[in-house]
């Protein structure tokens, strides 16, 4: 990557509606991955292990990017490179410089920094890398050209097999695909610990009939499914934010399936559908917070706080989920890297500023951030603090939700197996 390219590119994000503060970082230095030893041995970052099991950190929102330059089977849409697409291509300069891919090859140095990043970590922390579908048609079949980047199942099974110890896997299938099912059980035997959806992008609506008998199988199965809700801004080409409707998920909750909704459905605002196809909008998160105080939901439904942190959930989301301690016990912690490391959605000191943090901690979080973007992420959630409020150490034992005994998909909801679904009205289905 050359940085005279990124910061030409950088300078249209304005135009993408991003704000650039002038003393903001704009660049990843990409130093370490290892820390210095006064930043390693620093009171802040040791004390974010104080009450954690490390063995349980695994960080359940991982992105596996690449071209498939090292044979990966990997896949970038060419307008993500293309001079004809400015602000796709900025968006790719980002995420490229996040990963911190100077020279070489970009599957293999992918793998290599983040593999780098996660072994500065204790023993015990494991990423789990996410595979990303196709977009679909309605007939299921695949659509490239309106699919933004794609990373097969095999490369990121293939991937995690290398390094057990510090990489999980998490599938994507699209439901309308004809094999969808044979896949789903293909990746469970493949040892994935989960399928990953981002319906806006991917356009698969999860209250649909047509998805009923994918969820049969993951409840057979056992794999929770890991599902995007809310506004998506991070993947360009997100043209149906209504399927990250929140309440979409009524139908697969309904069958039994265990649902982890990324992001705890923080961004944007949706249709209430329960009271109707033209019933009031809400924000996403109230959505979300409905299903989440429905009794019957309970060991079914757990929330993810990948992003919560970045600027753009700032305010109602952030607090309203670190005061809600009640859920707690039903959060997992992701960190939807490479994001932590794309320099301009974060801010520590705004963070402080807003009282989340204390200011002694800016210095260090940002040193942090420069050398391993991970242990930024790990340390900065351990740090918040909200009017008392902080995450409970049990968010960070994500492990918990994709490898405790007995858990999986197959959990039924009270309605029980017995019951047909209620069949939620919702449009579409
Ligand atoms: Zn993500």
């Amino acid at each position: 990557l050359h940085r005279r390219q990124l910061l030409a590119t950088a300078c249209l994000l304005p135009l993408a509606g991003c704000r650039l503060m002038p003393e903001r970082e704009l660049i990843n230095p990409c130093l370490g991955p290892a820390l210095p030893a006064p930043l390693a041995r620093h009171e802040v970052v040791l004390a974010a292990l104080e009450g954690l099991n490390t063995s349980g950190l695994w960080d359940a929102h991982v992105h596996l990017l690449g071209t498939g330059d090292g044979g990966s089977g990997a896949w970038v849409n060419p307008a993500m490179r293309s001079l004809l697409h400015p602000l796709r291509m900025t968006q790719f300069h980002f995420y490229m410089n996040a990963a911190c891919l100077d020279s070489g090859g970009i599957d293999e140095g992918y793998t290599a920094r983040l593999h780098g990043l996660l072994n500065e970590m204790p023993a015990g922390v494991r990423a789990m890398l996410l595979a990303f579908d196709y977009v679909h048609d309605d007939q299921g079949h695949p659509a490239p050209s309106a699919t933004v980047f794609h990373t097969p199942d095999h490369y990121a099974r293939d991937v995690a097999r290398r390094s057990p110890d510090r990489f999980e896997w998490i599938a994507s299938i699209h439901p309308y695909r004809e094999d969808a099912v044979g896949a789903l059980r293909r990746a469970a035997a493949d040892g994935a610990r989960a399928v990953k959806w981002l319906p806006p992008v991917m356009e698969m609506d999860p209250g649909s009939p047509r998805c009923d008998a994918f969820y049969a199988a993951l409840r057979e199965t056992g794999l929770p499914l890991l599902v995007h809700c809310g506004e998506e801004r991070a993947v360009h080409g997100a043209s149906r934010q209504d399927l990250g409707n929140p309440l979409r998920l009524r139908r697969p909750l309904e069958q039994g399936v265990t649902i982890v909704v990324a992001h705890c459905a923080s961004l944007g605002t949706g249709i209430d559908l329960d009271a109707g196809a033209v019933g009031p909008i809400l924000p996403n998160i109230e959505l979300f917070a409905r299903l989440m105080d429905e009794h019957r939901h309970e060991g079914l439904l757990f929330g993810e706080i990948s992003a919560l942190t970045q600027r753009n959930r700032f305010g109602r989301a952030l607090e309203t989920i670190v005061h809600r301690r009640d859920w707690h016990h039903r959060l997992i912690n992701g960190s939807d890297y490479p994001l932590p490391a794309v320099m301009p959605l974060f801010s520590v000191r705004e963070m402080a500023e807003r009282g989340y943090l204390d200011p002694a901690d800016v210095p260090v979080l940002r040193d942090l951030r420069r050398y391993n973007a991970l242990w930024f992420d790990l340390v900065l959630k351990r740090r918040v603090r909200i009017r008392g409020d902080s995450f409970d150490p049990i968010v960070f034992e994500s492990r918990r939700v994709f490898d405790a005994p007995g858990q999986g998909g197959g959990r039924q909801s009270e309605a029980g197996e017995e019951q047909a679904p209620s069949g939620t009205p919702i449009p579409g289905c």
